[in-house]
């Protein structure tokens, strides 16, 4: 982080980026876009059981201006497609994508042509997280990943933002 201590003075200094990245990978906020099966598992996440609070995620918004982390837990259909992308696009920036599952990575065992075969046709994806469904600890340790991500300053939606894939209705 760049943190020099000097003694007697007890001040010590960064750069001002290294701050604020700690400070936001330590606040972020969570969209929830839960729409099958894993989104139960993505609710016991932020549950007391396992309690994301502990990682300063508690404040899940369901608009998505306030919310810098949206995580995908579920089947997208293709009528689903321009809402995700939507949702994405009002996000304030910078923002992190998590998809949740193999629904979202990817199709799962949806290979049929009402199912969006990846959310990254639609949006950047910051992590995908394996299984069907995931565990709350898969997700868990997602979230310390994106942590590592938010920390050094990196991020898909740091780049120029990609244009919908035309194969997919949005
Ligand atoms: S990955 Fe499996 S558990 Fe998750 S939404 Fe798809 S079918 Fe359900």
């Amino acid at each position: 982080m760049g943190v020099e201590l000097i003694r007697g003075d007890n001040f010590v200094t960064a750069r001002l980026a290294d701050v604020v990245n700690w400070a936001r990978k330590s606040s972020l906020w969570p969209f929830p876009f839960g729409t099958a099966c894993c989104g139960i598992e993505m609710m016991s996440t932020l549950a007391s059981r396992y309690d994301m609070a502990r990682f300063g995620a508690e404040a899940v918004r369901f608009s998505p201006r306030q919310a810098d982390l949206l995580i995908v837990a579920g089947t997208i259909c293709n009528k689903m497609a321009p809402v995700l992308k939507r949702i994405y696009d009002q996000m304030s920036q910078p923002k992190w994508v998590i998809a949740m599952g193999a629904c979202a990575s990817c199709g799962g065992i949806f290979d049929n042509y009402t199912v969006v075969q990846g959310i990254d046709q639609i949006i950047p994806v910051d992590m995908y997280v394996p299984g069907c469904p995931p565990s709350p600890q898969a997700l868990m340790y997602s979230f310390t990943k994106i942590q590592g991500l938010v920390q050094s300053g990196q991020g898909l939606s740091l780049d120029p933002m990609p244009e919908a894939v035309p194969s997919v209705p949005v």
